[in-house]
């Protein structure tokens, strides 16, 4: 691919290992998981310890939600942002959240261990290279239209900035299939291997929309390579102000947390 002056595979086939207070991101395999949104401190504590305790090394929570209508329920701001700072400090987890709008870039930074700009923001330019300039871990997930050569050209405009910790998030494309919310496409994980040296995540959560599915895709985005995985998870789902249809239980993301560490175990003997 042409111009990827920082984010194309070096020639050594050395890759980009990010660490966030001693979580190895493209080193370990790494589980992010949390709710949709913060919606209050009960609710995001709770969650935070659930998926703690089954082996989620970050967690994610939005307080700063880009929603489709104007209506719908845009997160708690700085509250949402203080509810996840006492979360990290009461499990330990760094935290994951999404930055919306360039203002917030540098004083949200404060408070997040990772910033992720969200699939409707991957081309903001403004916004990607002020994400660069916080210096914070970049959590890039791929536009829902867009090809690999132009995701990779946005984590190009982080890297140009002198930061050199991105990481990308591939969480399902618009195609003419309606079934599912998004088509999670898997074939970016060996594509992105191939063409970078940067980690590459998987969101089975909003690359489907369907809760049947995320067992399954979680395991075949292990089986094809990904670095880790971001699931929504939320303690009580049925309640969730955002994405409730596809959020799972603290009890569903447990047995899955089970099943990837018997896959991935099984991955390892085969070699
Ligand atoms: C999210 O992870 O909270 C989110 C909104 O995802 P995406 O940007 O991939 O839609
Ligand atoms: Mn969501």
């Amino acid at each position: 691919m042409k111009n990827l002056k920082l984010s194309a595979s070096r020639p050594d086939g050395a890759r980009t290992v990010i660490d966030v207070g001693g979580v190895k991101l493209g080193g370990d395999f790494v589980v992010i998981a949390g709710p949709c949104s913060v919606e209050s401190e009960e609710q995001t504590l709770r969650t935070a310890e659930a998926v703690a305790a089954a082996g989620a090394k970050m967690l994610r929570g939005g307080a700063f939600k880009p929603r489709t209508s104007p209506y719908a329920f845009q997160g708690l701001g700085l509250k949402g942002l203080k509810i996840l700072e006492k979360a990290r400090r009461e499990t330990g987890l760094p935290v994951v959240t999404e930055v919306v709008d360039t203002r917030d870039v540098s004083w949200v930074g404060e408070y997040a261990d990772v910033l992720q700009i969200g699939a409707r923001n991957m081309q903001n330019f403004s916004l990607l290279r002020e994400a660069g300039r916080s210096g914070k871990p970049i959590l890039l997930k791929r536009g829902m239209h867009s090809t690999l050569e132009e995701w990779l050209n946005c984590a190009e405009y982080i890297l140009a900035e002198g930061n050199g910790q991105v990481f990308l998030c591939e969480r399902g494309i618009r195609t003419f299939e309606t079934y599912t919310r998004n088509t999670l496409d898997l074939s970016m994980v060996p594509a992105v291997k191939a063409e970078s040296h940067l980690p590459v995540f998987v969101d089975p959560s909003h690359g489907t929309g369907i809760l049947g599915m995320i067992e399954p895709m979680s395991l075949a985005a292990v089986a094809a390579g990904a670095d880790g995985l971001e699931i929504e998870v939320h303690c009580d789902p049925s309640s969730a102000l955002s994405d409730k249809d596809q959020q799972l239980t603290p009890a569903a993301f447990a047995l899955l947390m089970d099943k990837l560490r018997r896959l991935r175990a099984f991955m390892g003997e085969l070699g």
